[in-house]
């Protein structure tokens, strides 16, 4: 028989379990459909859509050397995939369970007209199968880890098929450049190109994935003391690969644990990526919805000011005065990832220091982001607000020129605030207050001490 093999954010040949049973039942008819009505307001952000556009392209070169290929097509998958299903005959249409809420919709919809097949395989376990002894969800990060860690390590990933069965006749595809999902004019691509390309022959898709993961063994050893300063390669850059499936989780962790260490730290950051999703699985509107309902409340800066776009712009423009908040958002523009360190920075200047609401630098980020990933980009933006399950205090309002000089970002910033590469420690974290402030570099927005008084006053309006 024929079967459809409906790829999402799984974007790979191998550790793909929804590929191999339906390889073993006969032809296999692989399909990507781009889908912007099924998410809603959360159609895929810019930055993601020009990562898709290499990946399924390297997809597509990795089917056909298995005799197959990729179709594509455009629209509403509940409409799709069942007329796909009648025309072709298929028996059965494969995936990898999705949870973000609306595939979860979506797949439940589709249940009812086709012969869905859902796999476990984008997580290191099943969402909802870690649950507490008494058999509730887990809410807080470090119990769920414990409770997550008995069952590592995860199962020997799936080898990839060698040859696919085609069937008969192929249905029609899109041709991936129709899309349009590469920019055109203007090209804002070309940072992204260097940074996730570059000269590699493979940056983008399984074989990127794969290379990444090999490269980061050379440094694996000193994640532990190395991954919170950004001007270090310190960590492992695979979370776009993680985010579209191009590596399982559970070839990271096994890859991970073959190159030996202090692995420790990096298998707790992947078990992060697990949280979040189990977070999302129990609140599904978190993305917009704060978890803590004071924070309805909260007298957020009104974005209709004037004064507050302004603000919002130079943030987004890396245009603050801040050193590390600007390198961060420079480096977000040009690269479409920022390190975490930085982003936790960038991330509270937004909520505490401007008290623009968190779910606007959430968009942004969603929107800029190659890994923009819904539960992640979710839970870390209300944990730095205070407003999530398991979050931060509010009041603990980090000060972003001694957070500068802690992780000794002097590096980072002079390569992403070239105005100020000429300064060198400590002048370039704070070269305002070091009366050596250029004149083509801004002043700051805000005083960090005014900013501080304004934030624990908003704060207080709400507490309790
Ligand atoms: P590594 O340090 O090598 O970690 C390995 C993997 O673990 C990552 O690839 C990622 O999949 C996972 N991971 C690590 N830290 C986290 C974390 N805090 N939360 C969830 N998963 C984690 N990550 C995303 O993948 N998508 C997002 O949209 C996203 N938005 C974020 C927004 C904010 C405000 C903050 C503070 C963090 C966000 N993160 C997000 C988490 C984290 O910053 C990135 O996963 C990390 O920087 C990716 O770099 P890496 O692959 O080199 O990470």
């Amino acid at each position: 028989g024929v079967n459809i093999l409906w790829l999402r954010r799984d974007l790979r040949l191998s550790d793909h379990a929804a590929l191999i049973a339906a390889a073993e039942q006969g032809a296999v008819i692989p399909i990507y459909i781009l889908d912007d009505e099924t998410p809603k307001h959360r159609k895929m952000g810019a930055a993601s859509r020009w990562w898709l556009h290499h990946s399924l392209s390297s997809l597509d070169a990795d089917l056909r050397k298995l005799g197959s290929r990729l179709i594509l097509r455009r629209g509403n998958v509940t409409d799709i995939l069942p007329e796909l299903a009648a025309q072709t005959g298929a028996t059965s249409v494969h995936c990898i369970r999705h949870y973000e809420p609306w595939w979860r919709n979506a797949e439940k919809m589709l249940a009812e007209k086709i012969n869905l097949v859902r796999h476990h395989g984008n997580y290191l376990m099943p969402m909802g199968s870690i649950k507490t002894g008494s058999g509730g969800e887990y809410k807080i990060y470090t119990p769920f880890w414990k409770a997550l860690a008995q069952y590592m390590p995860p199962a020997e990933p799936l080898s990839a098929p060698t040859f696919l069965n085609s069937p008969e006749t192929w249905p029609e595809s899109d041709k991936l450049e129709d899309w349009n999902l590469l920019p055109s004019r203007p090209d804002w691509a070309g940072g992204m190109r260097d940074m996730w390309q570059g000269d590699r022959e493979c940056g983008i898709g399984e074989h990127g994935a794969a290379q990444r993961l090999h490269e980061f063994f050379d440094y694996a050893d000193k994640y532990d003391e190395q991954r919170n300063f950004p001007s270090i390669t310190g960590t492992s850059f695979l979370s776009p690969h993680l985010h579209f499936g191009e590596i399982s989780a559970a070839q990271a962790w096994h890859g991970a644990m073959s190159a030996g260490g202090s692995v420790g730290t990096f298998l707790k950051e992947l078990v992060w990526r697990e949280y979040a999703q189990n977070i999302i699985c129990q609140y599904p509107g978190y993305g917009r919805k704060n978890a803590r309902e004071n924070f309805d409340n909260f007298p957020w800066r009104d974005l209709n000011d004037e004064d507050v776009q302004a603000d919002l712009s130079a943030w987004k423009q890396g245009k603050t005065g801040y050193p590390i908040v600007d390198a961060g958002m420079r480096e977000l523009w040009a690269t479409g990832w920022m390190h975490n360190r930085v982003r936790m920075i960038t991330a509270s200047f937004l909520i505490k220091h401007l008290l623009i609401d968190w779910r606007v630098g959430e968009q942004w980020f969603w929107d800029t982001l190659v890994d923009a990933d819904y539960a992640s980009n979710a839970i870390n933006w209300q944990w730095t607000a205070g407003s999530g399950v398991d979050s931060n205090m509010f009041v603990r309002i980090m000060a972003p020129l001694a957070q500068s000089e802690k992780f000794n970002t002097r590096d980072y910033i002079r390569k992403w605030v070239p105005e100020l590469s000429h300064l060198d420690n400590p002048h370039i974290h704070d070269p305002e207050e070091y009366g050596v402030k250029p004149a083509n570099y801004p002043g700051k927005i805000i005083g960090h001490k005014e900013a501080r008084a304004r934030a624990l006053a908003a704060y207080a309006q709400i507490k309790g």
